[in-house]
């Protein structure tokens, strides 16, 4: 494998103007691109940020809501604001996005020295907080380097000699990115956080680039125009709280 550098995104939900800052903070220091699902749901955008990610060529896993979206589960476990957004979404995507959205692989999948997941290891809709939940992860996965999303949180957990680090690796404020130092032996399980809607108090826009070769994960955080996708998530009549909680990284 030649040096690889690949840019990881999570949790776009639809909001084009996040995905495009990042896009251009990440401009000329990746190669190849994945995705741990979640494409839509809550923003905007659904079409434009759906056709962004296959015209990258992303190899991309399914997300809780992009299964409910394109009827692969139901929306029981929903709450009505995202429920709410589940059906805005279905309505509003154009057939060929759905069905692409509908035809997306579950995790894990194994793919470039990295194991993709949405949730848990072994189960994709289960979130993963805490050391105990990020055991499966960090034990099961056939590589030493695994990424997952659905939490909206950055960050991760590492293992060594049957120990469980948290990792506090976000960016300062007055910081794009922080970079993590990959050690031999050690099994990591990383969170590149969400492109879309952070949920870590940060509002900025979060995604990390992995090059295994050098050892080394990169967790960057980028500002965008919140202000215009709140906008255009009013005219659209999506629930108020959604537009709300951009603002507010939480
Ligand atoms: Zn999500």
């Amino acid at each position: 494998m030649s040096a690889t550098r690949i840019l990881v995104l999570s949790d776009l939900h639809a909001n084009a103007t996040a995905f495009e800052a990042v896009l251009s903070a990440a401009e000329g220091r990746w190669d190849i691109c994945v995705c741990l699902g979640d494409v839509v749901g809550y923003g905007p955008d659904p079409n434009q940020v759906t056709a962004r990610v296959r015209a990258l060529g992303a190899t991309t896993i399914r997300g809780n809501h992009d299964k409910a979206i394109s009827g692969v589960m139901d929306t029981i476990d929903f709450n009505p604001v995202a429920r709410a957004a589940v059906e805005w979404t279905r309505a509003e995507l154009q057939p060929e996005h759905l069905s692409w959205l509908k035809e997306l692989q579950p995790g894990p999948f194994p793919t470039d020295g990295i194991v993709l997941i949405h949730g848990a290891y072994q189960d994709e809709d289960e979130y993963v907080f805490t050391p105990a939940q990020a055991m499966d992860g960090l034990l099961d996965s056939s590589s030493a380097v695994t990424f997952f999303g659905h939490t909206h949180h950055q960050g991760g957990f590492s293992f060594l000699d049957s120990s469980v680090e948290l990792l506090q690796i976000r960016p300062r404020p007055s910081e794009s990115f922080t970079a993590l130092r990959l050690e031999p032996g050690r099994r990591y399980l990383l969170n590149p956080g969400s492109v879309g809607q952070p949920r870590d108090g940060d509002p900025r826009a979060a995604f990390a680039i992995a090059d295994l070769e050098h050892h080394i994960v990169e967790f960057w955080r980028v500002p965008y125009d919140i202000s215009a996708v709140q906008d255009r998530m009013r005219s659209a009549h999506l629930p108020e709280p959604l537009a709300q909680r951009l603002m507010l990284g939480r």
